[in-house]
């Protein structure tokens, strides 16, 4: 069976997790800082500040920028669940935007019409690891005083002009999951370079304490506790977590390395398939490939035919299974996950080409080091399920 993701850990991983056990400080410390600095080294940010996930990461960033209820805050239609949740954790209503099904992202078209006066923020998302575009994105933040959160959650080593994907808002927002390209289990970190926004989050990460506790054990008269001015959260990261991310962070230039040269093989491969739409590539983004997805039959827009299409899809899926190849739909369509359609009354009408991504769309197995038999496996089971299903 080829999986559809697989994280790489080496020696150096397994030998420095022991680290901070066998130190006796296994919460947010010394490692956690040296990941940060390696974080801050590789984007350019001013901060990186490390969280147990990329959702906290977002709720922290929507809290720090002092999103409440009442307001609005605007993400596209198809994305993972959790950045519609992090909106809901602080009391405000996401809204909706469909996305254009060439990059997966939000729809800059559609933006605009849905800007009211309670709108504060914008999350674009960079979905799979192609940068939304933030050219665009920011000139509507600046037009509407909005606060940006970038969701990066797929956009770690991600370029838009040269620039590395969450440097572009007020914070961006980073996911180190199994699926995601390099992994601590599971983490986060927000990037920024306000001072201001990074004081607030590194306190809301810790319970909302302006001292943490590493910082007050090193201190002469570690007894009395910390000041706790604001309402936070338990969002640390572990140190066991930190020094995985210091040594995975060790071998992601060579982890996306290779995640480029199978996207590139795949892009060769694939390119004559008629029926199927390959990631895009554009000369102004340098795409991260956390995923390879693609578009099947990207021309069918009546909803009726979506339908039967997707039955053809969810065939082929199950068969390249059998055939030991894993695959997934991309993402799904969180405006149309039921506590959203509950709330909100959303339906598949109100999110055409989120629906569309959502039915449509084929992951193909994509890690570092895949063997090159593996490679020819997945080439060669699609072409065929594709041969059968597609003519
Ligand atoms: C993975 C992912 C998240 C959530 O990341 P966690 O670290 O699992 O919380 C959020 N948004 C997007 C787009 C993702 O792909």
């Amino acid at each position: 069976m080829i999986p559809i993701s697989k994280p790489y850990f080496d020696d150096e991983d397994l030998e420095i997790i022991q680290q901070p056990l066998k130190k006796g400080w296994v919460v947010q410390g010394e490692y956690v800082k040296k990941f940060e600095e390696m974080f801050s080294d590789w984007t350019g940010a001013k901060h990186s500040i490390a969280v147990s996930s990329c959702t906290t990461a977002l709720h922290i960033s929507l809290a720090a920028l002092g999103i409440k209820p009442g307001d609005e805050v605007i993400l596209p239609s198809f994305t993972w669940i959790s950045t519609a949740n992090s909106i809901e954790y602080t009391g405000a209503k996401p809204v909706f935007i469909d996305i254009d099904t060439r990059t997966f992202n939000i729809d800059l078209q559609k933006i605009e019409e849905k800007i009211t006066g309670k709108t504060k923020a914008i999350i674009p998302v960079h979905l799979f690891g192609l940068c939304a575009d933030m050219d665009v994105i920011m000139k509507l933040a600046y037009k509407h005083n909005l606060k940006v959160i970038e969701d990066a959650a797929c956009g770690f080593d991600s370029y838009y002009n040269g620039k590395h994907s969450g440097r572009f808002g007020d914070t961006g927002c980073f996911s180190f999951h199994p699926r995601k390209s390099i992994t601590t289990g599971e983490g986060g970190m927000i990037i920024t370079d306000d001072d201001e926004t990074a004081k607030i989050c590194r306190s809301l990460r810790d319970h909302g304490a302006v001292k943490s506790d590493f910082q007050r054990h090193q201190d002469k008269y570690s007894f009395l506790l910390s000041e706790y001015p604001y309402l936070g959260y338990n969002y640390r990261m572990t140190d066991i977590q930190g020094a995985l991310g210091t040594t995975q962070m060790k071998k992601a230039k060579n982890i996306l390395e290779d995640r480029r040269r199978i996207a590139k093989i795949y892009d060769e491969e694939l390119k004559e398939i008629t029926g199927i739409e390959l990631p895009l590539k554009d000369k102004d983004y340098i795409h991260g490939y956390q995923s390879y997805v693609l578009l099947f039959r990207p021309e069918i827009k009546k909803f009726k035919a979506i339908e039967n299409q997707s039955e053809i899809r969810n065939k082929m899926l199950a068969e390249m299974e059998e055939k030991g190849v894993i695959t997934r739909q991309g993402t799904h369509c969180a405006a149309l996950q039921k506590f959203y359609t509950e709330k909100y009354g959303y339906t598949a009408k109100d999110f055409p080409n989120g629906n569309i991504a959502e039915k449509l769309s084929i992951t193909l197995p994509l890690f570092p080091y895949m063997k090159d038999e593996e490679i020819s496996k997945v080439i060669k089971t699609f072409k065929e399920t594709c041969k059968k299903y597609l003519s």
